[in-house]
């Protein structure tokens, strides 16, 4: 069969859609099969991320943080408002209208680069062909030099609490509530059920949330997940920590439907009732229909794609990358993935830092990471300086009314490179860019201290805790730096 293409992606989240615009500025002929559908069964670009992830999460973060602050933390500036009021379906709305804006700018990509947009399904078939169904139901088979899959991933889902799409949903449905449930459950203190939980928390929910394990946020760093909790639980969430559900059952009819959930915690038995439950426990690889038996792509023991370090499968000139394949399950590191293979298909060389690779949650204060936590460095042996810094000692945060929260880096005792940092904190999320830099390019604590801050920025405590990893902090009383 002739060529149809130089690649083919099939998926058009941040992870495919990265990699076909790459491939495209490469000089790479590029076509891009993706069926994700919008409410009213147009195709629509953008994967999960644009269009029931990252960013209608975070426009209901913002939009319901606002309301917070308009509510509760005005006052304290001196700005007296009267009659806040929250006008969920406006949220919703507005929600909708951004990730609209967004997912027609990917087209606008595709367009400008020439890319091939091929709204439907994809099957990978032996030798890089693919056989593609168009949303309207059309079959043909099409030849590449090269495949990248990128089909993502979707929510896992557990059997004692199915999804219904009325009163238990996954995240998705927990995107479109009208209006704030009274009672709300969330079943994962995961990073949904702590955004999620928050927004809903916000706008006048009462939740609770149930998670399995006994600790909390095992992934980030130990006292920052103290800090964590206790901050969330002061603002209403009721995280109960070792509780596993074992059953679920909708009680009652019409407008009075509720969902009764029992779990077990600490050998007892409870029940509790709500009005909408969350089920949040993780995401698993989507790999439905993706392949047909001979396409020579194998998958590992958790059912995601089985890729090497660069992202090549089993198959030759097959790639895979995003939520689909081993690694953090996050927009960016797909992203990376699908610039790293163009490259690699285009004869470059690149590689991606998987030890570099950014974490946040953006509740508020938000809290965000990269590197190794203490309590790693510890079972390591590695050993390790701390230097950290109080958002209460820093001017900036004091003066925007945001002392909640800690900055925290460690560093290698001998060799003093950074090698983790650890940011609880308003604008987590944006500092932990200066760590992921540093990182990149094996900066020293002392390299982050000696060099200059603007003052006053929420950044200067990246700077006093890089000093406080070698003891000089100036805004922290210090009996060793002084007698050094
Ligand atoms: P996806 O975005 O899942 O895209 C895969 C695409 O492939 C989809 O369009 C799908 O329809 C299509 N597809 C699948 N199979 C086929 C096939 N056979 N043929 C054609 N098309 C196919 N990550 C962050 O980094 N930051 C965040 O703030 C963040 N917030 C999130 C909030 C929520 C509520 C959720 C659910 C996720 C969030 N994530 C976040 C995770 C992020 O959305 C994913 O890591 C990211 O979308 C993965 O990108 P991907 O390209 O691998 O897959
Ligand atoms: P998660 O892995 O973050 O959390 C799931 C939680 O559910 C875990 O704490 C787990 O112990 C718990 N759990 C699992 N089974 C359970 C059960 N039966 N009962 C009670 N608890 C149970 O997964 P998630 O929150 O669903 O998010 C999925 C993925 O999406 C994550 O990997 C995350 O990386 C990504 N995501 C990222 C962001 C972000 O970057 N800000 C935001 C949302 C989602």
């Amino acid at each position: 069969m002739s060529k149809d293409y130089d690649v083919i992606v099939i998926g058009a989240g941040p992870a495919g859609y990265h990699a076909a615009i790459r491939c495209s500025q490469l000089g790479l002929t590029t076509a891009c099969i993706n069926k994700m559908v919008d409410d009213m069964g147009s195709p629509v670009l953008g994967g999960t991320c644009l269009n029931w992830g990252c960013i209608p999460s975070k426009a209901l973060l913002d939009a319901s943080h606002k309301y917070v602050e308009a509510s509760n933390d005005f006052s304290d500036l001196g700005i007296e408002v009267s009659s806040v009021k929250a006008d969920i379906p406006k949220m919703i709305a507005r929600k909708r209208e951004v990730v609209s804006k967004l997912t027609k700018g990917v087209e606008g990509l595709f367009a400008g680069n020439s890319i091939t947009n091929l709204p439907g399904t994809g099957k990978l078939m032996a030798n890089c062909q693919v056989a593609y169904e168009s949303l309207d139901g059309n079959k043909k088979n099409l030849q590449a030099d090269n495949v990248i899959l990128a089909s993502g991933s979707v929510p896992v889902t557990i059997p004692t609490a199915p999804i219904d799409n009325d009163l238990i949903v996954d995240s998705t449905g927990a995107l479109e509530f009208q209006s704030a449930p009274k009672r709300l459950g969330v079943i994962g203190a995961g990073v949904i059920g702590l955004e999620l939980g928050s927004v809903w928390s916000r706008l006048g929910s009462e939740v609770i949330i149930l998670e399995a394990l006994n600790e909390f946020l095992p992934q980030a760093d130990g006292r920052i997940a103290k800090d964590v909790f206790r901050t969330l639980g002061k603002q209403g969430l009721d995280i109960r920590l070792g509780a596993r559900v074992t059953a679920s059952k909708i009680k009652g009819k019409g407008a009075k439907k509720s969902v009764l959930v029992t779990y077990e915690a600490g050998g007892e038995e409870s029940e509790l009732e709500f009005d909408k439950l969350i089920v949040a426990v993780g995401r698993r690889p989507y790999t439905e229909g993706l392949l047909s038996s001979d396409s020579g792509v194998n998958l590992d023991e958790r059912g995601f794609l089985f890729v090497n370090d660069t992202c090549s499968t089993d198959a030759p000139n097959v790639y895979a990358v995003g939520d689909v394949v081993r690694g953090p399950q996050l927009a960016h590191k797909g992203m990376e993935e699908g610039v790293m293979v163009a490259e690699r298909i285009a004869g470059k060389k690149p590689l991606v830092n998987y030890d570099v690779v950014p974490s946040v949650i953006y509740t508020h204060p938000e809290v965000a990471w990269v590197g190794k936590t203490e309590e790693q460095l510890k079972a390591g042996g590695d050993p390790y300086n701390v230097g950290s810094f109080p958002y209460a000692a820093n001017g900036r945060a004091l003066a925007a009314n945001e002392n909640e929260g800690i900055i925290k880096i460690l560093s290698d005792a001998e060799s003093d490179r950074i090698l983790g940092v650890h940011v609880f904190g308003a604008q987590a999320s944006e500092i932990i860019a200066q760590a992921v830099i540093s990182m990149e390019f094996s900066a020293t604590a002392e390299d982050l201290g000696l060099i200059m801050f603007a003052h006053p920025t929420l950044s200067e405590g990246m700077h006093e805790a890089a000093l406080g990893a070698s003891g000089h902090a100036i805004h922290m009383v210090n009996k060793k730096a002084r007698k050094g």
